[in-house]
């Protein structure tokens, strides 16, 4: 088999449009673990206890403690050379935008300008009723859960189950997504909808699919044409100079 490095870069190449598709896995190594499996933040945190809606609402003081305890570790975190690598591409003129599932703003801080979020940012706090943000900021909100100045009780600028994404992420990466030419999916379990249909929805629109994971997905033996095996930290970074220097 040709190697699958030397295919995704020249894909990218030619590619009028490439898009990232990035999920929990681009940040492990970050030291944010990823949720599902061993390890996982599930396994301390119940989801239906802890990461619903209506969990929230019911039982604030409780729920707004896994928030803080999940801030506590996003804010110690930094980007990783996989967030660089992506925001090097897009630097370069070769990656048009990055679709993420990640609620840790490490993309942004790598450098990356055009990223949309499909499941919010936990650096800030919205207001349900009246969509007033604010920064969160654990000095200030640590101990109880934070109300606006309009009286409701704020949440995590993060999509919780039972949520809707919001239309504007759907049909912005819907649209690139159809459009790109080469999408590179990046540390994503295919588990998670609709985010998981954004790889399927580029096949069936021709892209070249380029997979970043430590292990085989459900994609790896449908969608995927070149599977770059191993930690994102490592993978990109040299899909990166293959694209540089081939
Ligand atoms: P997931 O936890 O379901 O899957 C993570 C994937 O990353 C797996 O396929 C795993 O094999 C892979 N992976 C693990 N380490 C990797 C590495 N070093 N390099 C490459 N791949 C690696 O994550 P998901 O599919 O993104 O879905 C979970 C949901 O939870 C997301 O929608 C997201 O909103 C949320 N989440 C966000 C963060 C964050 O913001 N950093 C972290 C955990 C979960
Ligand atoms: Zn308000």
């Amino acid at each position: 088999m040709m190697d699958p490095y030397r295919l995704a870069a020249a894909a990218i190449k030619s590619a009028a449009s490439a898009v990232a598709v990035t999920g929990a896995g681009i940040s492990a190594e970050s030291g944010i673990p990823t949720f599902r499996g061993h390890g996982g933040i599930w396994e301390k945190y119940p989801p239906d206890e802890y990461a619903t809606i209506d969990a929230y609402n019911a039982n604030p003081d409780k729920v707004w403690k896994f928030w803080c305890d999940l801030a506590t570790t996003l804010a110690g975190c930094k980007p990783n050379p996989a967030h660089y690598a992506l925001a090097e591409l897009e630097r370069m003129g070769r990656l048009t935008a990055v679709v993420t599932q990640n609620v840790d703003n490490l993309h942004q801080d790598a450098g990356s300008r055009n990223v949309i979020e499909y499941h919010g940012n936990a650096r800030w706090l919205v207001c349900p009723r009246c969509r007033h943000r604010d920064p969160l900021d654990l000095s200030q909100h640590g101990g109880t859960p934070p109300y606006c100045f309009c009286g409701t009780l704020m949440k995590p600028d993060v999509i919780m189950f039972g949520e809707v994404i919001p239309s504007e992420a759907i049909v912005q990466s819907a649209l690139l997504v159809e459009k790109c030419n080469a999408l590179i999916v990046v540390g994503t379990s295919a588990q998670v909808y609709p985010a998981a249909r954004l790889p399927i929805l580029a096949h069936q629109n021709g892209a070249f699919i380029i997979e970043a994971n430590i292990v085989e997905t459900d994609f790896t033996q449908t969608v995927t044409n070149a599977f770059l095996e191993g930690p994102a930290g490592e993978t990109l970074p040299r899909l990166l100079r293959y694209v540089e220097q081939t």
